[in-house]
Formats: C-alpha cells, sequence, structure tokens
C-alpha cells in the first residue's frame, strides 16, 4: 500500500540548516517559529478553538533527509555515537517513513496578509519543512508521570557557557526591533551545545559557524566555554 499526503502547512523557522537544531522541542523556548496554513485549508474554521490549547503536536516530514533512507540500526547521539538500538527505539530521522513528530507551544493564530497561520515556540524543525498534520496536545492523556524514558530518560543538560565579543553584542542589539530575543536565543542554542559528539571529546580551541535567521554566527569553543566572535 503507498500514501501519500499534501502538506497543511510549511513551517517558517529562524533554522535553516541542520546543525545547531535542538535534538527535541521546548528545549529553547525562544526558538519561534510561524507555521503557514496550505492554500486548501487556509481558513480560520480550520483553526477554530485550537488557541484555547498551550500546546499542539506537529506531524512533519524530515524533507531535508527522507531520500537518504534508513538502516535497522541507529547510533543516537545521546550515547556518544558509540552504541547502536533499533530504528524505531530512537527518534532518529533516517526511518522507514520519514516523519517526524513534536509537541511546541502555541503563542496564537497568526495571519500575514492573506495567509492563515500559527505562531509557535519552542520548534526542533528545519525552516521550510512541511507539515503533515497539527493536533492539540492533550495532557490528561499524552503526558504520561511514570513513564520510562530508556536512554532519554532526562532533559540533557549542558554546563556549557557563552560569551559574546564587543562586534556581536552590538549586533544584537542593533537588530533588537526584529529580534528582540536573538542575544537570548543564540546563547540557549549555544548552551545545548550542537557539536557532533565526537567534536565535543576534542582538546584544543575549535572555531564553528552556524546560520540562525538570516545572520551567520561564528563562535569559538574552548573546554566548556563558548565565545561569539562575530555575526553578520
Ligand atoms: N521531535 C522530532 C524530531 C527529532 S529529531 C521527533 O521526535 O520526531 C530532531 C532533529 O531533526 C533536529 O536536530 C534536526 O536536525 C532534524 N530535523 C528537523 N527538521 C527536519 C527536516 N525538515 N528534515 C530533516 N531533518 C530535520
Amino acid at each position: 500500500m503507498q500514501i501519500s499526503f499534501e502538506p497543511v502547512g510549511i513551517l517558517h523557522s529562524p533554522y535553516k540548516q541542520k546543525f545547531a537544531i535542538p535534538r527535541q522541542p521546548r528545549l529553547i523556548p525562544q526558538a519561534r517559529a510561524w507555521l503557514a496554513l496550505a492554500d486548501h485549508v487556509n481558513h480560520p474554521d480550520t483553526l477554530r478553538g485550537i488557541e484555547d490549547f498551550s500546546h499542539l503536536w506537529l506531524v512533519f516530514a524530515f524533507h531535508e533527509t527522507m531520500e537518504k533512507g534508513w538502516s535497522n540500526l541507529v547510533r543516537p547521539p545521546r550515547l556518544g555515537g558509540n552504541a547502536k538500538k533499533g530504528v524505531f527505539a530512537t527518534r532518529a530521522t533516517f526511518r522507514p517513513n520519514a516523519i517526524g513528530m513534536s509537541a511546541v507551544e502555541l503563542i496564537g493564530i497568526k495571519k500575514k496578509g492573506n495567509r492563515w497561520g500559527l505562531e509557535l515556540a519552542g520548534i526542533d524543525l528545519l525552516d521550510q519543512t512541511p507539515i503533515l498534520d497539527i493536533k492539540p496536545y492533550l495532557p490528561y492523556s499524552d503526558s504520561i508521570e511514570q513513564a520510562a524514558g530508556g536512554f532519554a530518560d532526562a532533559r540533557p543538560e549542558t554546563e556549557m557557557t557563552v560569551e559574546f565579543s564587543e562586534q556581536a553584542q552590538q549586533f544584537c542589539l542593533q537588530q533588537s526591533q526584529n529580534y528582540p530575543q536573538l542575544m537570548a536565543f543564540i546563547t540557549q542554542v549555544l548552551k545545548q551545545d550542537p557539536r557532533p559528539a565526537y567534536k565535543k571529546k576534542r582538546e584544543g580551541e575549535q572555531t564553528y559557524g552556524m546560520s540562525l535567521y538570516e545572520f551567520n554566527i561564528q563562535w569559538r569553543v574552548n573546554a566548556q566555554h563558548h565565545f561569539v566572535e562575530e555575526i553578520r
């Protein structure tokens, strides 16, 4: 059986590349995005009552990587990239059906021009991700207090500190009209340490770059410290 879906929306996210996206939703509350409804559902009736929910489930396609296939076993980053787990025992993006799901915060309904949409926060999705479905998050049923979390039982904690150069601070100040949360957002992204596991083990200073919104951010890492050198 083949099943095909037409996306109900496209997500407009500050994450322009996979690198630096947190591994799960809500780890970075400042990560805001706008979900634009597709033409066939672009009507306020499809959203009626949604503002009464604080959180939503997004079901989406891992569109950027879906062509790359999948394997039975994956190496979760959580386990330092060493141990292997079955694909269905992980939230890996490389799956037989490249479908992801994220519980995100609903800020509110937001229309731009004649396009209805939703303002969201705490997202872990790439820019332009096709959204297959939107459902309200139901705390009484979706939250299971005694659930066992396997190899990912607790929220990942990192001890990274973040410092901004004079240029980087000035840059964030200049953008504060359009992006009032920019500095807090960059800080949160770096605090969760986006580096791949094998690089975290490396000694000495390393230089990295990432794209958030239309900005390019360059930083240096030494031990547990990120120094944001330049933002362009
Ligand atoms: N919460 C989801 C996603 C977990 S994987 C789930 O459990 O199903 C999270 C990773 O997915 C992010 O680190 C990011 O690199 C990747 N990702 C997000 N959107 C993507 C997309 N559209 N295509 C491919 N990978 C994506």
